[in-house]
């Protein structure tokens, strides 16, 4: 099912307003019933990411997921989404890479990140990710409240950039992951037990001491907290411009 642009925030109110306080996996099931084939996921296969990727596996195991593979990511991402993806029977997680042509114009030595973080992120994933999305109306991410900052105020469902992005484990805490993770054997991803209770890319993402943010390890020292996916861009500017994929 596709939905006109102009119709999306009207269908993202009317769907957060029915969704604000439901399970996780109905928030899915009403988004596969309600975008079919122009919905994905977007996935970092992370410390928490199992719990979605499970519950999407239940309902709908042939569900695009997108991976962003910055080349910059730790080599346990990499073998953990390769053996998570295939446990699960996920059967079209798709590797979304930075363009050649965008690396080899802004970060030909890949060192943009010891110089500007948001210019690395914007080649590494912004851009992937955008080109990406033009092919679905409705996207999933996997953020929650208590990972704090901007997404103290995360709706379930909402509109941005043009598409409707449905946040299922918003209301979600680390207590009820854990215990999801728990009941379903489901495996963490190896860094966790080292002290990564958020993970990105190597260069930047550091262990946490007890008690921390859970994002505190994310551009540690820096005033960054966001790479980027998640910034509002005007309707129509998320288009497949340049370089490949
Ligand atoms: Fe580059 Fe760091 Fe962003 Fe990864 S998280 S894309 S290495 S700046």
């Amino acid at each position: 099912m596709a939905f006109d642009q102009t119709e999306r925030p009207s269908i993202a109110a009317r769907l957060d307003a029915e969704l604000r306080h439901a399970h996780p996996a109905t928030v899915l099931a009403s988004a596969i019933e309600s975008f079919g084939d122009k919905l994905a996921l977007v996935s970092s296969f992370g410390a928490e990411s199992a719990v979605l990727l499970h519950m999407v596996s239940k309902i709908r195991p042939d569900l695009p997921v997108l991976f962003l593979d910055t080349g910059m990511l730790f080599g346990q991402t990499l073998d953990y989404r390769k053996n998570l993806a295939a446990r699960l029977g996920l059967t079209d997680v798709r590797d979304l890479r930075p363009a050649y042509n965008d690396l080899a114009v802004t970060d030909p030595d890949a060192k943009l990140w010891q110089t500007d973080t948001d210019a690395c992120c914007n080649v590494r994933k912004v851009l992937p990710l955008d080109r990406a999305l033009v092919d679905f109306d409705a996207w999933i991410t996997g953020r929650k409240r208590f990972h704090g900052g901007d997404r103290l105020s995360l709706p379930v469902v909402e509109e941005a950039s043009g598409q409707v992005k449905f946040n299922p484990l918003a209301n979600w805490a680390k207590e009820e992951l854990d215990a999801y993770m728990a009941e379903h054997d489901l495996p963490a991803h190896p860094l966790v037990a080292q002290g990564f209770p958020s993970i990105g890319c190597w260069p930047c993402t550091k262990p946490v001491e007890e008690g921390e943010d859970v994002r505190a390890g994310r551009w540690a020292g820096q005033d960054k907290t966001e790479c980027g996916i998640h910034v509002a861009r005007a309707p129509g500017t998320v288009t497949n411009v340049g370089g490949d994929i």
